[in-house]
């Protein structure tokens, strides 16, 4: 074992909240069964309680702890995409504790992706991993991001940037129907290829299966929106403007913008997706009021990160 994570299993152990790497964004994990560590998870994060945590596991095995039975579809997902950056409910079991679940039927289980973090788990057993920033502010995907939220109050495991920066895609199989509760990395037509079913992708609602899309998310204290077609209507004070790839062209006809920061991602999709947070925390350090990004709806904009990269634009826009 690498000598690096005694520390933290030690920590975990006792019953302690340590931030972990992942390959979407950080976690603020406590033992999975251990239900005084994850009060402390709700009340460091200002998580209300009725959403529910996503367990992460290291192996298949650490499952039937938590899960009555596994369907042979269940067993495609896990088979295809774990570890990966797919979160899967399964009907709980019923020692699966209620402060875990929300007392929602259901149970949310991944198995991320991160090499620190999989050895991690296998020492310590299952744990629960929210997102580890304070919430509605955006995820953390660097360990600063971490400190900054919650200062030396916990230890964090440092694993380098997250490499997605996108937090996991939520799916639940209801009635033999595929449904995407929160779009991710993993995208309906990766989904759809392994199984004959439909997907779609489920809208926030006031008493959602997934109750974390109800809340507000992911959102900079500056205003986020849309770049608009016409320059001229970009705020010109302190502001901070991110484009995918059409910078130039959407600016050219202006005249010079006292902006702040301009970042141009020149067609790289994961750069964009794995910076967005870090650019939101950014312009809030530097007070700027604005954040104008690229607008990346229509269908001339094509990738597998699009759908989860426009869900998370519009709810920081939305501030829904
Ligand atoms: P976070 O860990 O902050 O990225 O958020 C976890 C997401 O998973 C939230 O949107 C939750 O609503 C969802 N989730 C976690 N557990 C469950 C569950 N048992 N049933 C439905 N959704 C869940
Ligand atoms: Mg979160």
């Amino acid at each position: 074992m690498s000598s690096q994570l005694e520390p933290y299993i030690k920590r975990i152990k006792n019953g302690e909240v340590v931030a972990i790497p992942t390959e979407t964004v950080y976690g603020l994990a406590a033992h999975a069964w251990n239900p005084v560590a994850i009060n402390r998870v709700y009340s460091l994060k200002n998580r209300p309680s009725d959403n529910p945590l996503i367990i992460h596991i290291a192996h298949k095995d650490q499952l039937d702890e938590f899960i009555e039975e596994l369907s042979p579809l269940h067993k495609e997902l896990m088979n295809r995409f774990w570890p990966g950056p797919l979160t899967i409910l399964f009907p709980a079991n019923s020692k699966v504790l209620s402060i875990v679940t929300a007392g929602l039927p259901t149970v949310a289980l991944r198995m991320p992706n991160h090499p620190l973090t999989l050895e991690l788990i296998r020492n310590t057993g299952p744990l629960v991993a929210p997102s580890a920033n304070i919430s509605g502010t955006p995820s953390a995907t660097k360990p600063n991001h971490v400190y900054e939220d919650f200062g030396s109050e916990i230890a964090i495991l440092d694993g380098g940037s997250c490499d997605y920066g996108l937090e996991s895609t939520v799916v639940e199989i209801l009635n033999n129907e595929l449904i995407i509760h929160r779009p991710g990395a993993i995208t309906a037509e990766d989904l759809c290829a392994i199984a004959p079913l439909s997907t779609r992708v489920e809208p926030a609602q006031a008493a959602p299966r997934s109750p974390g899309q109800k809340y507000r998310h992911y959102a900079p204290n500056a205003r986020v929106e849309w770049m608009p077609e016409n320059p001229s209507m970009i705020e010109k004070d302190a502001c901070m403007l991110i484009s995918l790839k059409n910078f130039s062209k959407n600016i050219t006809t202006t005249e010079t913008l006292t902006y702040f920061e301009q970042l141009d991602w020149q067609g790289d999709w994961l750069a964009f997706a794995k910076n967005l947070y870090d650019c939101f925390r950014r312009a809030d350090h530097n007070n700027l009021k604005t954040i104008y990004i690229e607008d990346i709806r229509s269908s001339e904009y094509q990738h597998p990160m699009k759908d989860a990269l426009v869900n998370r634009i519009e709810k920081a826009i939305t501030r829904a």
